[in-house]
């Protein structure tokens, strides 16, 4: 990802945020900033010891826990749950890693109001889910903060070797996996720090930086080795690690933003969502003022319009094109932006974007009404915005040169097609999971995906040596 132009009102670091190898290549750390720290204070606060045993009494330990089944991972959670309420953390975390390598990250950053939680017996009996994201954020943060390690099983002389191209959740559980019974991983990421969207995307108020590089800590320790700064881009990459490695995982998420199309865009004060939140989470951008536009209205765009507020644009607007019951973000998502005081515009749609005679910039929008599922422009329905900065954030486009070099495998709709239950492509050495094979989904989903196809691996490999 590009730095881009930038707007004048950003306290910018360093140029090129994507690219500070002295952090990345001995400490997998960043370094600590108070103020980030403050602004992106989190949103839910931990459990304390005496209030996570509390909670976790409170769980019914229900049999064929629908919590369990409404999580992609399936982590037993009345197993994890239980442990917390007998004083066993160790052996809660160990419960939870079980199923979930990022566990730590995942409590932090899923949408649990529409997984396991939202799937709770509680609310059929009129009472409060249990709070399953804070208890196993509870075991989790005391396992890793101990330090403690992972085992792997002893190597099999058949020790299958697999690159995990991307850095990301996918790649990771994938390579944890194998690593844990016995294979060999390598992790080769383009950027400068692995995690992928835990450590660029995430909101720093649900999952710090810091925190997600510290799980990527605990499966390096593992075993996983991993190439920092390491794009595999051409046909003569793929093949180099086809002749190094067995099975190749691709696990490379989305690509870029998509542009909005409308003259202006490259002018300096456009920066879209995925480059404003990259930038502050690796501290290159600590301070906005003014006014901000987002334009769109999914969750990277609520992610984008909370980071301005809290980082201190005085003014967010977050414009869509269609109506407030059609916002594509989840509805907690946007009662909390609600919250953080950014103001909605809706069914209006950006047409340029200006420099005014101070430069700022002015944003020409228009009103527009939807005929069945068109939106149509208003005629003379004009009106613009003063901002200092526009944030595009309509959707992330897949990673399509690199999808070229990808030989006898099918690719639809910008997605790589693959085997659902295996995560094995129409190439028979490549395996893929995560964003880039569904779409887009959550963290918890590419953990599931890469776990699965580690496992399809291993058994392939397996009974080819049996
Ligand atoms: C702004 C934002 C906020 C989000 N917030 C949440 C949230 O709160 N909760 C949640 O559950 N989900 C959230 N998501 C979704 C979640 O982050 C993704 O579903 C998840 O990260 C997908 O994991 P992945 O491994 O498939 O891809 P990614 O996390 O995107 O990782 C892919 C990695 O591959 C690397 N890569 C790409 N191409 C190459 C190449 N050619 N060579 C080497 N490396 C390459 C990339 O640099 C990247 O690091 C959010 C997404 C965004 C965009
Ligand atoms: S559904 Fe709720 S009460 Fe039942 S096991 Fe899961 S967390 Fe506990």
């Amino acid at each position: 990802m590009g730095c881009g132009a930038r707007p004048r009102n950003f306290e910018v670091k360093r140029a090129g945020y994507d690219n500070f190898p002295e952090v990345c290549m001995s400490t997998t750390t960043l370094p600590d900033d108070p103020l980030l720290r403050e602004r992106f204070s989190e949103l839910k606060p931990p459990l304390a010891p005496q209030a996570a045993v509390i909670e976790a009494d409170r769980c019914l330990y229900c049999f064929d826990a629908p919590c369990t089944g409404a999580c992609p991972t399936h982590i037993d959670v009345p197993g994890f749950i239980k442990r917390i309420a007998s004083g066993n953390l160790r052996g809660s975390a160990l419960r939870i890693l079980d199923a979930n390598i990022l566990g730590g990250s995942c409590s932090r950053s899923c949408p649990v109001e529409v997984l396991c939680e939202g799937a709770c017996v509680m609310h059929r009996l009129n009472r409060e889910p249990i709070q399953i994201a804070l208890l196993q954020r509870h075991a989790m943060d005391a396992f890793l903060a101990a330090g403690e390690e992972l085992l792997t099983a002893p190597r099999a002389s058949h020790s299958v070797r697999v690159a995990c191209i991307g850095g990301g959740p996918a790649s990771l559980a994938c390579a944890a996996e194998l690593c844990r019974n016995g294979a060999r991983a390598t992790v080769i990421e383009r950027r400068a720090l692995p995690g992928g969207l835990n450590t660029y995307g995430v909101a720093e108020y649900k999952l710090s930086a810091a925190d997600s590089l510290r799980e990527v800590e605990m499966i390096r320790r593992m075993g996983v080795e991993f190439r920092f700064g390491a794009g595999v881009e051409t046909a003569a990459d793929l093949e180099a690690l086809e002749s190094e490695f067995d099975y190749i995982f691709l696990g490379v998420g989305l690509g870029a933003m998509e542009r909005l199309n409308i003259p202006g865009e490259e002018m300096d004060g456009v920066m879209n969502a995925l480059e404003l939140i990259a930038a502050y989470k690796t501290r290159h951008i600590r301070q906005l003022t003014g006014t901000v536009v987002v334009v769109g209205a999914g969750n990277t765009a609520i992610d984008a319009a909370n980071a301005a507020r809290r980082l201190g644009a005085e003014t967010v607007y977050l414009l869509y094109r269609r109506g407030e019951s059609d916002i594509p973000a989840f509805d907690f998502e946007y009662e909390h932006a609600k919250q953080e005081g950014v103001q909605f515009l809706w069914r209006r749609q950006p047409t340029a974007i200006r420099s005014d005679a101070h430069g700022g910039l002015l944003l020409d929008t228009i009103q527009v009404r939807e005929l069945d599922s068109t939106i149509l422009p208003i005629p003379d329905s004009q009106f613009t915005i003063a901002c200092h900065l526009v944030v595009p954030a309509i959707g992330q486009s897949p990673f399509m040169q690199l999808m070229r070099e990808l030989r006898k495998i099918e690719v639809n709709d910008g997605r790589i097609v693959a085997n659902r239950a295996t995560g094995q492509t129409r190439n028979p050495r490549y395996f893929t999971g995560g964003d880039c094979a569904n779409g887009g989904r959550e963290v918890v989903d590419a953990v599931a995906d890469g776990k699965r196809a580690a496992l399809a691996m291993l058994k392939i490999a397996e009974a080819a040596y049996a």
